[in-house]
């Protein structure tokens, strides 16, 4: 499980997130949803630590980052355990983020080889696994500028996965996608949703987050304003900051 508490960021004096709690179970796929600007972004990158929080902390599976509550003082946590937790996420962009250089295979390799320490043998018998998963068996040799965009979406995907992470991160993965393309990288998503994969998705698919997800959660201005079920808030929103945005993407 994923548990955020009180998760505070500011930038150049500005407070961009200001006091995020949630929880997200094991299994459980909670969509984020919110206007340009109202934290999403930053929220993803403060939960695997690609930012540092400024209160609050972070903890998936036993792990916490952050500034953790000890004897009535606040203590930060270690390099360490943010090494450790950042290895228990998988995260995907808007823009994939490949290696451009390395091919399908090589990119989904190269982290259990080099962070993990794995066996190459092994971890190329697994990452084959993983792209046959994602549908590209027969794409395994080719470089990203040989896929379509929707092709490296799913290598990212399948990337995030070779790590083994206890939580998915995903970030608009499919808004930069000619929009034919869209559909193939959420049938991904919604396969690994029914597999039991934890995972937080910031989209505007609202149709997707009203089919898969099991938590809608709505942020506008660095809080969360709503959240609840997901058929529940995104067909009648009890706040009418969701109403309104709801409006504006469907
Ligand atoms: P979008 O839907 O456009 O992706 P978002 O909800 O993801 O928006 P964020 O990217 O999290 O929003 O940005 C929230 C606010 O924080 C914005 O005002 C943004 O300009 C600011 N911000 C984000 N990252 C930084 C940074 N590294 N330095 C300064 N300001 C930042
Ligand atoms: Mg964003």
């Amino acid at each position: 499980s994923l548990v955020l508490r009180g998760i505070r960021k500011s930038f150049a004096g500005t407070e961009v997130l200001r006091g995020i709690d949630l929880e997200v179970a094991p299994g459980e796929v909670v969509c984020l949803l919110g206007p340009s600007g109202s934290g999403k972004s930053t929220l993803l990158r403060c939960v695997n630590h690609l930012e540092r929080v400024d209160a609050g902390f972070v903890l998936v599976d036993g792990i916490l980052v952050g500034y953790e509550p000890r004897g009535g003082r606040l203590h930060e946590s270690s390099e360490k355990d943010t090494a450790r937790l950042r290895r228990r996420m998988g995260m995907v962009f808007q823009h994939f983020n490949l290696f451009t250089h390395l091919s399908a295979l090589d990119n989904v390799m190269l982290g259990p080889v080099r962070v993990l320490g794995r066996d190459a043998a092994d971890a190329e018998r697994d990452a084959r696994a993983l792209l046959a998963r994602v549908g590209l068996k027969d794409h395994a040799g080719k470089r990203p500028g040989r896929l379509s965009g929707g092709q490296q979406q799913r290598v990212a995907i399948a990337r995030a996965l070779a790590m083994d992470p206890s939580v998915l991160l995903f970030d608009e993965p499919t808004s930069a996608l000619d929009p034919e393309l869209v559909g193939e990288v959420l049938a991904v998503m919604r396969d690994l949703a029914g597999q039991g994969m934890t995972m937080v998705v910031v989209t505007h698919e609202i149709g997707f987050a009203q089919e898969v997800a099991d938590t809608a959660v709505f942020m506008d201005g660095g809080v969360i304003v709503e959240s609840g079920p997901a058929r529940r808030v995104l067909s009648s929103p009890s706040s009418a900051r969701t109403a309104e945005f709801l409006a504006h993407v469907l």
